[in-house]
């Protein structure tokens, strides 16, 4: 018999979100390289997470969830970012565990 793992209890993994601080953002678009589905660089030079259906959001802070499917190329996208501004946290807790304020 075989066992599907889906791995239901992976929280580390799941619900994660991120958010990206303009006062640091260099408008070199790296992250929208990365993860079109995710960022966008504004006509203002700098980059903004979008909402699910394709939404810039540019309140200060806005979050978007990180689908699990892009999960690798927003972490690649935070790890690279030259203003050290993509965030990545937990939506439980609002701990981040990726950018430059992960431990
Ligand atoms: S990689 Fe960082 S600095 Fe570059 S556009 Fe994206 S958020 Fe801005």
């Amino acid at each position: 018999m075989t066992v599907q793992q889906d791995s239901p209890g992976d929280s580390d993994t799941q619900d994660l979100e991120v958010w990206i601080d303009q006062d640091l953002c260099t408008g070199d678009g790296i992250c929208v390289q990365y993860a079109p589905d995710v960022f966008e660089l504004d006509i203002d030079g700098l980059a903004y997470v979008k909402s699910g259906d394709d939404e810039l959001l540019q309140e200060p802070g806005a979050t978007t969830p990180v689908p699990l499917p892009l999960l690798q190329d927003v972490v690649d996208s935070a790890k690279e970012c030259p203003g050290d501004c993509i965030h990545v946290r937990r939506v439980k807790d609002s701990v981040e565990v990726y950018g430059p304020d992960a431990d």
